[in-house]
């Protein structure tokens, strides 16, 4: 009896599920195919000074136009991508695109080009084992020195993982930067700064909207940047969208922020002409 109840109850379920798998399988499938026709295009959003208002760096974010689906956003892909193997192609692919980025903004804009650009990238990225050699031959081939790039991670990816935490002392010890994401979010903010060579941090986006009308995020946000000024990091407050929120993040002392109140992520001829002509506003 109990064993046709237990049935019951699976067939109950069984529909919705064996639809999340199939959407998942084929997601993943178009995800190949997608690779395979170089289809995985990469954005850039500005990150501003906010003490003298220029741009200071760029970060690299992923996109997909689905052909049937449209836009799909990385939170959906990135995920799929990192449970099939697809993630070392396609970070792969964000990590290249976005340093021969860098090399064409400097020919095209000089000193008024991004200092750095950062890149996002994931666990699973991270555990292949050529991962560090292949990024080190990408540096030596584009010349573009370890210090314009910046690696950004979250706690989540590095917490209680010996093996991605020695991968990042590798890739620091190149000279390439860690910025910590979504900083605040995670349970482990702190002691994460302690395991990993971090050189930035990023005050998530859940605390800069909040900051305005809640005393308790704008304390934390208070304490994390007294807290990374005492370790030498830099602050970034990201998701910032009006002239409030961008006054209070400077007022608080925070380096860098970025968001929509300064520009939307952009295709690299749209970055190349918002660089130059912000260049021009704050000369
Ligand atoms: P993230 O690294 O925290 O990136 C910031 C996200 O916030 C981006 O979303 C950006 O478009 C969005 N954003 C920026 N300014 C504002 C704002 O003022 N308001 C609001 N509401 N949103 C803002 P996006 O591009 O959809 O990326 C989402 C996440 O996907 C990223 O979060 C990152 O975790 C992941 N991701 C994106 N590209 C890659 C990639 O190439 N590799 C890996 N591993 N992850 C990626
Ligand atoms: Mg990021
Ligand atoms: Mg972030
Ligand atoms: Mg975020």
């Amino acid at each position: 009896e109990a064993k046709r109840q237990g049935r019951g109850r699976y067939e109950l379920f069984e529909p919705s599920l064996r639809k999340r798998v199939h959407d998942d399988a084929e997601l993943e499938n178009d995800l190949r195919q997608a690779l395979a026709r170089d289809e995985i295009r990469v954005v850039y959003q500005p990150l501003i000074d906010l003490a003298t208002g220029r741009l200071a760096s760029v970060e690299a974010l992923a996109r997909w136009h689905h052909p049937k689906r449209g836009l799909i956003s990385p939170l959906a892909f990135i995920p799929v991508a990192e449970g099939s193997g697809l993630i070392g192609p396609l970070g792969e692919r964000v990590l290249r695109t976005a340093c021969h980025e860098l090399v064409r903004l400097r020919q095209m804009l000089g000193d008024r080009a991004p200092q750095t650009v950062s890149v996002n990238v994931s666990r699973a990225q991270l555990r292949q084992t050529d991962f560090v050699a292949r990024l080190s031959e990408l540096l030596r081939s584009t010349g573009i020195g370890p210090e314009a790039l910046m690696l950004e991670v979250t706690e989540s990816l590095a917490a209680q993982d010996e093996g991605v935490q020695s991968v990042l002392r590798e890739v620091s010890a190149l000279g390439v930067a860690l910025s910590l994401d979504d900083f605040g979010t995670g349970y482990s903010s702190l002691s994460c700064l302690h395991a990993l060579p971090v050189n930035q941090v990023k005050v998530d986006r859940s605390f800069v909207s909040e900051a305005l009308d809640s005393n308790y995020h704008r304390v934390m946000i208070e304490a994390t940047i007294r807290m990374a000024k005492a370790l030498h990091l830099q602050t970034v407050a990201e998701g910032i969208e009006t002239l409030e929120q961008a006054a209070l993040m400077q007022y608080l002392g925070i380096n860098k922020g970025q968001g929509y109140l300064y520009s939307h992520p952009l295709n690299a001829g749209e970055l190349e002409a918002w660089a130059g002509q912000q260049a021009a506003h704050t000369r």
